[in-house]
């Protein structure tokens, strides 16, 4: 691995001031901050990330978990998965959230992952991971040798011809459905983004993944307040039962009365190039009768336009049967 400074600022401003002296917040940043390191550190070990200054935010005041004055739930930064997926308003009001962050990693990741650092994990595509091979999100113009290669695991939907890459993260996909918002302190003071708003597509430009800027620090995530009533479930398709990346997965916040869906959200993992909400699927259901029927429906709206790639066809089917058993699921939840 490579030299870089190791720096613990004394506060948020020290941080935003010394990261804003990066040249850029994306791939190839030479100002990282670290969270709980789990992405970042084994990128450095591979020199795909070589920053020439970490700056530790631990002990910033980002690892409370509150309650919001609206009725919602404010998430700080260094908040570990652990203690999101396990804390009791978590798991009585954002059911999905906490079955999303459990069915990611490992116990003794989750234990040391934040949640700004899950926000921000990066794909697992192999060539990206392998400075040996070219592509376009490492080094911008290289190509993308996953398209003809081994693109099994990446994406169908969001894809651009410069890059296949699946964003990897479960939390994500619960965070899209209950519609939270990334807050950020930068130069020029704090912003918020919708969470749909903070990650990009690939393009042309796939080095650039999120909205994030030079000098930009995620400080906190907020939830809006729960949907009374609704049903929630996270369901994870993968290769082996546990400590394994989804193949497809679905996040479902839903509504019913009378029979019928009155209020539906939807997203999927393990198929997109960025955290993927289906509107789609959410307007197929809502005011349809709540049953198989209508739920396959709604799996054919949510992949009508993903596109296979050599290998990874089969996401198609698996996906759609992924949502179709979630919103089943969340029937009887
Ligand atoms: C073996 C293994 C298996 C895994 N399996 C899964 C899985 O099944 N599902 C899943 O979802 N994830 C999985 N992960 C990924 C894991 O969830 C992430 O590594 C973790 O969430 C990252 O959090 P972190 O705090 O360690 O991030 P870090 O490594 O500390 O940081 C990640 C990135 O975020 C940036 N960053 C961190 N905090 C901030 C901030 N406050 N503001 C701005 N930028 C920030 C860092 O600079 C870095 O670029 C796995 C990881 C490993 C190693
Ligand atoms: S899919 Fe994206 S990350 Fe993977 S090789 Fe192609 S450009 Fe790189």
């Amino acid at each position: 691995m490579h030299t870089f400074e190791f720096i613990r600022p004394a506060d948020s401003e020290a941080a935003v001031a010394t990261a804003s002296q990066a040249k850029t917040a994306q791939q190839g940043a030479d100002v990282r901050f670290i969270g709980g390191g789990t992405t970042l550190i084994d990128l450095m070990k591979l020199n795909v990330e070589t920053p020439a200054r970490v700056l530790d935010i631990n002990r910033l005041p980002f690892d409370k978990i509150e309650a919001t004055p609206d009725g919602g739930l404010k998430i700080g930064a260094t908040v570990r998965n652990s203690d999101l997926a396990h804390h009791p308003t978590v798991l009585r009001d954002y059911a999905v959230l906490s079955q999303a962050i459990l069915n990611g990693a490992s116990a003794q990741l989750r234990n040391m992952a934040t949640t700004a650092g899950n926000l921000l994990q990066r794909t697992r595509c192999m060539y990206f991971r392998d400075t040996a091979m070219p592509c376009n999100k490492r080094e911008p113009g290289s190509g993308c040798p996953a398209i003809t290669g081994a693109n099994r695991m990446l994406a169908i939907l969001g894809t651009s011809e410069h890059c296949i890459a699946t964003n990897p993260s479960d939390m994500c996909i619960a965070m899209a459905v209950l519609e939270a918002t990334i807050h950020i302190q930068g130069t020029k003071g704090p912003r918020a983004i919708s969470f749909g708003d903070f990650h990009l597509l690939p393009g042309s430009t796939p080095h650039r993944e999120t909205v994030l800027e030079p000098g930009d620090l995620v400080t906190h995530v907020t939830l809006p307040p729960p949907i009374s009533g609704s049903k929630q479930v996270y369901l994870k398709l993968r290769d082996r039962a546990s400590y394994e990346f989804a193949l497809a997965s679905a996040a479902v916040v839903i509504t019913i009365a009378g029979g019928n869906v009155t209020k539906a959200r939807i997203a999927l993992g393990g198929v997109g190039t960025k955290p993927w909400r289906s509107p789609e699927a959410e307007a197929a259901l809502v005011g349809k009768a709540a049953g198989a029927a209508n739920f396959r429906k709604a799996a054919e709206a949510a992949l009508r336009n993903a596109k296979p790639q050599t290998e990874n066809g089969f996401k198609i089917e698996l996906a759609k049967r992924c949502l179709t058993h979630a919103l089943q699921t969340a029937m009887n939840a």
